[in-house]
């Protein structure tokens, strides 16, 4: 059983918060939210009331935050994690945040003599809250080794990526080819619908054919096929359009940083700057089939 502290208990990070309480550790739960935090402590954590209190004796600090700017500002603030919790804690920083802001953070971390580790998830909400996530992890190996069993209670999938920042490498594109991808997936079924076959005739045919993906198999964009997804219930998510702007933001700020050419990348993000746009920030990334198919 090990101490640990966690903060940012929003829609990610109250599930993940209790499926460590619920594996034996002592966890002690902040965020700005004092409503979240009563909601941990039913399930299982105990209430602090600033992060100082939280960090005070833990071996572990679990951060699921926002931002990066957010996650900076937590970690190095006056009243932040490293002004108050033993360096002998490690850092583990879940958010999405970009590469550089993770590779700096862990960067100032080390100065300060506190070991750091990047570690986003894929999976959304429903993955947090059945602790099936899949970790991304950037950080040095032996870093990694210690934080595999805390990792392993909140999700099902743990990789070590490499070095700091390498995680959020691996979840940028990731995430930007899952947008591309849906975007090709909603852009097939509306052709293929307008061309005269349902949306089943042709999931039948393309989920066993050279056009088969995640987006199409998990996550069909068009109702029918797979009953799970989002697209069968008016696109409520899921996985928010707002995220997945976020998350395109990011691969094209990452990308111009290391000289990559994402030219599907770029058109990905200015579809969903689009829908943002629109109105659909909160309706699943999915809901761009609607969109081609109104248009
Ligand atoms: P959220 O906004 O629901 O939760 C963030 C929490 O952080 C909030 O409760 C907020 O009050 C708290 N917070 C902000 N600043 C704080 C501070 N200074 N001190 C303490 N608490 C603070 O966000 P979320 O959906 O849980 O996402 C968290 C992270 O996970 C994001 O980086 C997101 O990109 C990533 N992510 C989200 C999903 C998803 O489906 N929601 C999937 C994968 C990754």
């Amino acid at each position: 059983m090990s101490n640990i502290a966690f903060i940012g208990l929003g829609n990610m990070g109250s599930g993940m918060c209790a499926n460590l309480a619920k594996a034996g550790h002592q966890v002690h739960a902040f965020d700005l939210n004092t409503k979240s935090i009563e909601n941990a402590v039913h399930a299982g954590a105990l209430a602090a009331t600033s992060i100082a209190e939280c960090v005070r004796d833990a071996e572990f600090v679990v951060t699921m935050l926002p931002a990066g700017k957010h996650v900076h500002a937590v970690y190095f603030d006056d009243d932040g994690v490293l002004a108050h919790a033993n360096n002998s804690a490690l850092l583990i920083d879940c958010s999405t945040i970009a590469v550089d802001e993770a590779r700096s953070a862990a960067a100032q971390a080390q100065q300060r003599q506190f070991k750091a580790l990047d570690a986003p998830v894929s999976g959304g909400v429903a993955a947090a809250n059945a602790g099936t996530l899949t970790f991304m992890v950037g950080g040095e190996q032996s870093n990694f080794q210690q934080a595999t069993p805390i990792l392993q209670a909140m999700g099902k999938n743990v990789f070590h990526a490499g070095p700091s920042g390498n995680g959020q490498a691996a979840k940028t594109a990731n995430n930007m080819l899952l947008g591309i991808s849906m975007i090709a997936t909603s852009e097939a079924f509306n052709l293929a619908e307008k061309l005269g076959l349902d949306a089943q005739t042709f999931f039948d045919i393309s989920s066993k054919a050279s056009g088969q993906c995640w987006s199409m198999t998990s996550y069909c964009p068009a109702p029918g096929p797979v009953p799970a997804s989002p697209a069968n219930k008016d696109y409520e998510p899921g996985f928010a359009v707002a995220m997945m702007l976020k998350d395109l933001r990011l691969a094209r700020d990452a990308a111009e940083g290391a000289k990559a050419l994402i030219p599907f990348g770029e058109q990905a993000e200015r579809l969903y700057a689009q829908l943002d746009e629109q109105g659909f920030a909160a309706k699943d990334f999915s809901v761009v089939m609607r969109q081609l198919q109104e248009n």
